[in-house]
């Protein structure tokens, strides 16, 4: 039989609610401080990203994504990005891509070659591939992280439904240290661009 982990985790569930050990983290739904992350879904980054930026629960929405990429830009991560600013009070984005990403070393033709070999019928490949969707350009990661941040920070930054004034930062974390390094300001780029927003009164 399989090994799941859900047996395991609905007892330590059980217990941890219980003996009311949720209690430290009671919060609201509203970021305090007031900033949306997206970044990626690898495990190093599950506790060290928001220690390593002095996070803690209630602080910010994090959204996740394999390579912290913006895929589409009307995907659900967009749409999580335009939640947060305009109904849970983030004001800042922040993108922050990481050091030897897994999606940096994503073989699209590889991974559609496992998917056969798991089982999914080769016909089935096909038909997605005819109904007009480009398998190998959705599934394909990305050369540089640099590259792919930036790439999601000027997606974010241009998104038509983004309002004015909203700086997005573009940032990259070492897995193991924890160390952030800066690829692009969001608040220099608004002034640089005149893109500050005026309509918005200083609270
Ligand atoms: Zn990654």
């Amino acid at each position: 039989m399989m090994k799941s982990s859900l047996n395991e985790i609905l007892s330590f569930n059980e217990s941890f609610v219980k003996f009311k050990q949720y209690e430290p983290y009671i919060t609201s739904k509203f970021p305090d401080k007031k900033s949306v992350i997206l970044t990626c879904m690898d495990t190093r980054l599950v506790e060290l990203l928001p220690k390593a930026m002095n996070m803690r629960n209630g602080d910010v929405k994090i959204v996740k994504s394999a390579g912290a990429q913006v895929s589409h830009p009307f995907g659900a991560i967009m749409r999580s990005l335009l939640v947060a600013v305009y109904e849970l009070k983030a004001d800042e984005v922040y993108v922050i891509g990481h050091h030897d990403c897994g999606m940096s070393a994503i073989d699209p033709e590889l991974m559609i070659h496992h998917m056969i070999e798991r089982g999914v019928n080769e016909d089935i490949i096909n038909t997605v591939k005819f109904s007009g969707i480009d398998l190998v350009e959705w599934l394909r990661g990305f050369g540089d992280v640099s590259t792919s941040v930036l790439k999601s920070v000027d997606l974010i930054r241009n998104h038509p439904l983004m309002p004015n004034g909203t700086p997005v930062h573009g940032l990259i974390m070492d897995p193991n240290t924890g160390k952030l390094d800066l690829l692009s300001d969001g608040n220099e780029y608004l002034t640089k661009n005149n893109l500050i927003d005026t309509t918005k009164i200083e609270q």
